[in-house]
C-alpha cells in the first residue's frame, strides 16, 4: 500500500540520516531517576537516549531504535550509549557522586559477542566498580536465541553488571527462563502502572508480578509512576523503587546536579562517599 510505501522511505531516509547523526554527536543520553519506594531515596538513573536532528526536531527512540535495529547500525548506537555512560560514571565518580546507571540492549546487542567483550575492555579501562552499570532488557531478547543470550547474560554477571528485564508483561518469556538466568530486577510495563487505579485488570497484574518476582528473589522496579496516588498504591502494593514522571522526568546531564539539590528525593549515605 501507499502508507506502506511511504512509511518504508522514511525510515530507509532515517537510517542514513542515523548514520550521519552519530558522526556528528546529534545523539545525546537523557536521565531518568529511580526512587526507592521504602525511604524516597534515588537509586540510580536509566540513560534514554535522544535524537536532536537539526531540522526535523526531536526523533524520539522508540522510532530511530527500531530504524537502527532493523539496519544492523544497533551495534554503533549501543557501543555509543555505552562509552558515553560509563565516561559519565567516571566523571560522577570523580565529582563525588555514586550513582548506578543502566544502558537499554537491544536484542542483538546479546547476540554480538564483539558488543560484550567491548563492554569488558571498558570496564576495565575505566575502572567501573561493580554495581555501577546496569543492563536493561526486554523479554524478548531472550527469547530470540536464548543460548547465546544467556551466554551474555552470564559474561554480565561475572562482571558484576545486574541484569533488569524491561517491560514485564509485554513480552513473550516464560516463568521458566526467568528462573534459570541471571536477572536481578523485573521492571513493570508502564501500560500496566500508568492505569492501575482505573483498571483492575492492571492493577491484578501489577500486583502479581510484585509478588512473583519477591517469590523469586528478585527486586520490583514499576515504570511510568505519574502520580502520587498511583506511588502510594505500589508502596502498599510492595514495589521496591519506582521510575516516572511524578519523580523525576529524564533530563539531561547538565541538569542532573539541580535536580538532585532540589528534588527532594533523598540520596543515600553511600553515594556521596567522602
Ligand atoms: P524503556 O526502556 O522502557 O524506557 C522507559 C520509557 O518510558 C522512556 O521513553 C521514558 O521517557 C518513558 N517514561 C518514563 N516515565 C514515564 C511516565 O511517568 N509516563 C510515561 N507515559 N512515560 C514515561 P523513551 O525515552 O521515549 O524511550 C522509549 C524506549 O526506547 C525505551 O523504553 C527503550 O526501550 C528504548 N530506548 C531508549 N533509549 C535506548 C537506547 O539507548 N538503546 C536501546 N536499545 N533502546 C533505547
Ligand atoms: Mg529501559
Ligand atoms: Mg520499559
Amino acid at each position: 500500500s501507499a502508507e506502506f510505501d511511504e512509511h518504508k522511505s522514511y525510515h530507509l531516509a532515517l537510517a542514513g540520516k542515523l548514520h550521519r547523526a552519530l558522526e556528528k554527536g546529534d545523539l545525546t543520553l537523557y536521565y531518568q531517576p529511580k526512587i526507592s519506594m521504602a525511604s524516597g531515596r534515588i537509586v540510580g538513573f536509566e540513560a534514554l537516549a535522544r535524537w536532536f536532528h537539526p531540522t526535523d526536531g526531536m526523533i524520539r527512540p522508540d522510532i530511530f531504535i527500531s530504524v537502527a535495529e532493523s539496519t544492523g547500525m544497533i551495534r554503533a548506537v549501543s557501543s555509543w550509549v555505552l562509552t558515553t555512560v560509563l565516561r559519565q560514571l567516571a566523571e560522577w565518580r570523580d565529582q563525588g557522586l555514586r550513582l548506578p546507571i543502566a544502558i537499554n540492549l537491544s536484542p542483538r546487542n546479546l547476540q554480538d559477542t564483539g558488543l560484550m567483550e567491548s563492554l569488558e575492555r571498558f570496564s576495565t579501562h575505566w575502572q567501573l566498580e561493580r554495581g555501577m552499570l546496569e543492563v536493561e532488557v526486554t523479554e524478548n531478547a531472550i527469547a530470540e536465541n536464548a543460548e547465546q543470550a544467556s551466554a551474555s547474560l552470564r559474561r554480565l554477571r561475572a562482571l558484576g553488571v545486574p541484569v533488569l528485564i524491561d517491560d514485564f508483561g509485554t513480552g513473550y518469556s516464560s516463568l521458566s527462563t526467568l528462573k534459570t538466568l541471571p536477572f536481578s530486577a523485573v521492571k513493570i510495563d508502564k501500560s500496566f502502572v500508568i492505569d492501575m487505579l482505573e483498571d483492575r485488570d492492571a492493577a491484578a497484574i501489577v500486583r502479581s508480578t510484585v509478588k512473583l518476582a519477591h517469590d523469586m528473589e528478585l527486586t520490583v522496579i514499576a515504570e511510568g509512576v505519574e502520580t502520587d496516588a498511583v506511588w502510594a498504591e505500589l508502596k502498599d502494593m510492595g514495589c521496591d523503587a519506582g521510575q516516572g514522571f511524578y519523580m523525576g522526568k529524564p533530563m539531561p546531564e547538565n541538569e542532573v546536579a539541580q535536580w538532585l539539590a532540589t528534588s527532594g528525593w533523598g540520596l543515600s549515605p553511600g553515594a556521596r562517599p567522602s
